[in-house]
């Protein structure tokens, strides 16, 4: 899915904002790297020009961070940060204990959600761990919590079916872009990983919409348990099979119907 050096100097020259954290423009006369976003007086000439994928190459490769654009605040803001900034990022916990929970989740200073586990799940490393691990620091406040905790409990009751929250997406645009088309299919429905890959116009790709599930930090919300194998079968989720039954349990309930066999024999 990565983007054509043509693609990206275009976007470049038009100080595209939407291709920020798509790839970082660095400029080998100046010595800086900057967001595809940047407006300098005077835009760098293409054959100047190389991209990369993430701030640390850049700095890999010798390059400080532009004082105009500052990339690496924008980086820092959408938790993409590289190993030698360390400003303070917190994460606020919360949990839900009503079924297909309990759950535990996390959201950052905006309220927008960051991670999300289940209590009973069978994972390696704790809600915690991965947010230490992250760099973040752990926090409680019930009021950033509040949107996240209202939404997932409606969800459990059965009286919510899409999310209004605002989401942290920790991925490349390809992984981005797959759990946005894993949020379109409707609650109680499934797809396969091929009809997934085909809606993005990448039929092939079916396995690499499979790695991307597999990545998904917000289940439940991006609902990676709607996503079955062609021939039914359920295929993996993290944290352990039990919870893809569960939810997907829970959604045929709600909606009043019944799950195919090969599901609810699981
Ligand atoms: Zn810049």
């Amino acid at each position: 899915m990565a983007l054509t050096r043509e693609a990206m100097i275009e976007r470049m020259l038009g100080a595209d904002k939407t291709a920020n954290g798509q790839f970082i423009v660095g400029v080998r006369t100046t010595k800086i790297y900057c967001l595809p976003s940047c407006r300098p007086p005077r835009k760098p000439k293409p054959e100047n020009v190389t991209f990369y994928e993430t701030i640390d190459e850049a700095r890999a490769a010798g390059l400080r961070a532009c004082k105009l654009c500052k990339p690496d605040n924008y980086y820092a803001s959408i938790g993409q940060g590289g190993e030698e900034m360390q400003q303070e990022r917190l994460a606020y916990m919360d949990t839900i204990m009503e079924t297909p929970g309990p759950l535990a989740f996390a959201v950052n200073a905006d309220g927008a959600l960051l991670w999300l586990k289940f209590l009973d799940g069978e994972y390696t490393r704790s809600l915690e761990e991965e947010l230490a691990h992250e760099g973040y620091t752990l926090a409680h406040d019930p009021e950033r919590t509040a949107q996240a905790r209202e939404e997932l409990a409606a969800y459990c009751a059965g009286t919510r079916q899409t999310f209004d929250l605002p989401l942290v997406f920790s991925g490349s645009p390809w992984q981005k872009l797959i759990w946005q088309a894993l949020i379109q299919i409707p609650f109680g429905e499934t797809r396969t990983y091929g009809q997934i890959a085909a809606s993005l116009d990448q039929p092939g790709a079916a396995r690499a919409v499979g790695r991307a599930n597999a990545t998904n930090r917000l289940p439940l919300v991006v609902p990676c348990h709607r996503v079955v194998g062609t021939n039914g079968s359920l295929t993996g989720f993290g944290g352990g099979m039990h919870l893809k039954v569960r939810l997907l349990d829970h959604e045929a309930r709600v909606r009043g119907i019944t799950l195919p066999l090969e599901i609810a024999a699981k």
